[in-house]
């Protein structure tokens, strides 16, 4: 580990929220919410059943409008805000406890629950209210070609230009509350440490690709985080008062 890194960027997943009481991504079931994810999570699923798919996720905004940021999304704030670095957030998350926490520089890569999307012009919308097969674009007037702007299985990944020059920029990679199986997220360590970034992986226990990680932080991210950012702070306060 370096003394001081000017690049740090974090990845986030299901796992930072555990502990804001939202449920991670797929339980021993392989069931998200009591549904299965090929039913809720696929581009497939939605179009031969959009309301179905609307209904799931119309049903998830109340639970994801209450939620509140926990130690862990603070602690990253808190790095933002006091660590002398660029510091970047690329969240598989489609809750917005990033934001509810005060982060900047959150890149959403799988999309926002808060958010739908156009099919037919792309205009993308912010929305907490209910979106249906009879939503009407308020940019183009088409009736029933908005989708939720969550990223499906099937369906490329968001801002992924940023992301691959975040991933190059890198000297420091966090991966905080990831399984490491849902890709190409799960391939980023792997970019970050081919361009010389130092890695780092927060999570209840080992992965399936710890091989590219310098580190393994085991534990609740809402104890471990924090202590990793108060490190880095009292490392970098420390050199800067020699
Ligand atoms: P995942 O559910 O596959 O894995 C979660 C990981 O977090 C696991 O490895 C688990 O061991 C770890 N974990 C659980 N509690 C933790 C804690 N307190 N501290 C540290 N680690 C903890 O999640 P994923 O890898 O993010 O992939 C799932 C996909 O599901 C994502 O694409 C995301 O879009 C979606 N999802 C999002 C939310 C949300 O927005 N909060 C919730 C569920 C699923």
């Amino acid at each position: 580990m370096k003394e001081k890194y000017n690049n740090i960027l974090i990845l986030t997943g299901a796992g930072i929220s555990a502990e804001s009481g939202l449920a991670t991504f797929r339980s021993e079931n392989g069931l998200w919410n009591n549904h299965r994810v090929e039913d809720v999570a696929t581009i497939e699923a939605y179009h031969k059943n959009p309301d179905y798919v609307h209904d799931f996720y119309n049903n998830m905004k109340p639970e994801l409008w209450n939620a509140r940021p926990n130690n862990a999304h603070l602690a990253i704030t808190k790095l933002q805000q006091e660590y002398p670095a660029e510091v970047h957030i690329i969240t598989q998350n489609i809750d917005t406890l990033h934001e509810k926490a005060k982060s900047k520089n959150v890149h959403h890569i799988h999309g926002q629950i808060n958010q739908a999307v156009c099919l037919h012009c792309g205009k993308v919308i912010e929305t907490w209210g209910d979106v249906s097969s009879e939503t009407v674009c308020e940019s183009c007037g088409v009736m029933g070609m908005m989708k939720p702007n969550i990223v499906f299985f099937g369906e490329d990944l968001l801002c992924m230009n940023k992301v691959e020059e975040l991933l190059r920029k890198a000297d420091l990679f966090l991966s905080v509350g990831t399984s490491g199986v849902v890709f190409p997220a799960a391939s980023f360590v792997q970019t970050a440490k081919y361009y010389g970034a130092d890695t780092v992986e927060f999570n209840l226990e080992a992965t399936s690709n710890n091989f590219y990680f310098d580190r393994h932080i085991m534990g609740k991210a809402g104890e471990t985080l924090p202590k990793f950012v108060e490190d880095l702070l009292n490392q970098v306060h420390y050199k800067s008062s020699l």
